[in-house]
């Protein structure tokens, strides 16, 4: 009796442990993140600074205010190796209930809107319309069920390839290095919990590389929560350090991961290749990639919320 009332008492004096609010995967739908996919490579070509980009970027902003959200233009001037160019991020904030708006713990999705500058036909299929294409899908899915225990910020965003032909720092991740300027400049850094990007995720043979500048609590939640629902096979590609759009967050010291297949055919065929069209992705690896985030954000949320 006397050690059950101590026991009592130190459930009584112990911490609470907030459970994680679950998100319903089961509703997200592939076949319409299948067409985001097919509608952007039907733009053709989305270069930084192209009339086709801005047909992407007001599109989204449309499919943003469709879900009852209000998107914010982040329109700034690039200083490229090619002179300056006029960019703009998007994104839409999905307010949490649980704190004023100006207070609330924020977590970040983010993917590049941008295809890649080369002297060949590029579309892009999986380097830029998948990401975006699961991420709208994944911003219907969650604003459709509720306020969460932190604001979701879904981030498009511009400039996330280099001008040149390779990749020489700073010619790349414009778009994500001025939102995370934007957002130390408010002061708004410490609010932002967690960033996690999308990007390659289209792949027909899906299989997310454990990329290694990535914030590994971050990664292996998704991971695990990929094993624990069948997706293994989906999961635990090679390790791979990749330079993307988490790096800028990384810099600040926000915890940062990307989910990216890094292996786009047989050894990156595909990749930054005329080759990459929807043909060589698939319906299917959205809806994969769609249940993994679904899956594995509702403990993002109750790890990285200001603890
Ligand atoms: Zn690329």
């Amino acid at each position: 009796m006397r050690s059950l009332l101590i026991c009592l008492l130190l459930a009584a004096c112990a911490p609470q442990e907030t459970l994680p609010v679950p998100l319903d995967a089961d509703t997200f739908d592939a076949q319409r993140a299948w067409d985001d996919l097919l509608h952007q490579v039907e733009l053709g070509p989305r270069p930084a600074g192209s009339p086709a980009l801005e047909e992407t970027r007001v599109w989204i902003a449309s499919e943003l205010e469709l879900m009852g959200l209000t998107p914010v233009r982040e329109d700034f001037q690039a200083d490229t190796p090619f002179g300056a160019y006029q960019m703009a991020n998007v994104y839409a904030d999905f307010v949490t209930d649980q704190a004023p708006a100006d207070e609330a713990d924020i977590l970040v999705l983010c993917a590049h809107f941008d295809t890649k500058t080369l002297n060949f036909r590029f579309v892009g299929a999986n380097d830029g319309a998948s990401g975006v294409a699961a991420l709208l899908e994944l911003a219907r899915v969650i604003t459709s069920q509720g306020p969460r225990p932190m604001t979701y910020r879904f981030l498009f965003l511009d400039g996330e390839e280099s001008m040149r032909q390779t990749w020489v720092d700073p010619d790349n991740t414009y778009g994500s290095r001025h939102h995370v300027e934007q957002i130390a400049k408010r002061g708004d850094n410490l609010r932002v919990r967690a960033c996690v990007v999308l990007d390659l995720v289209g792949d027909i043979d899906l299989q997310l590389t454990n990329e290694t500048y990535s914030n590994s609590e971050l990664l292996e939640i998704f991971f695990d929560a990929a094993r624990k629902d069948g997706l293994g096979q989906h999961v635990d590609g090679p390790p791979i350090p990749i330079k993307d759009d988490h790096i800028p967050f990384l810099r600040i010291s926000i915890p940062a991961c990307d989910l990216i297949d890094f292996s786009y055919g047989e050894n990156n065929e595909h990749w930054h290749m005329p080759s990459d069209l929807p043909k060589n992705c698939s319906r299917e690896s959205l809806g994969v990639i769609g249940r993994i985030v679904l899956l594995g954000l509702p403990t993002v949320e109750q790890r990285f919320k200001s603890r």
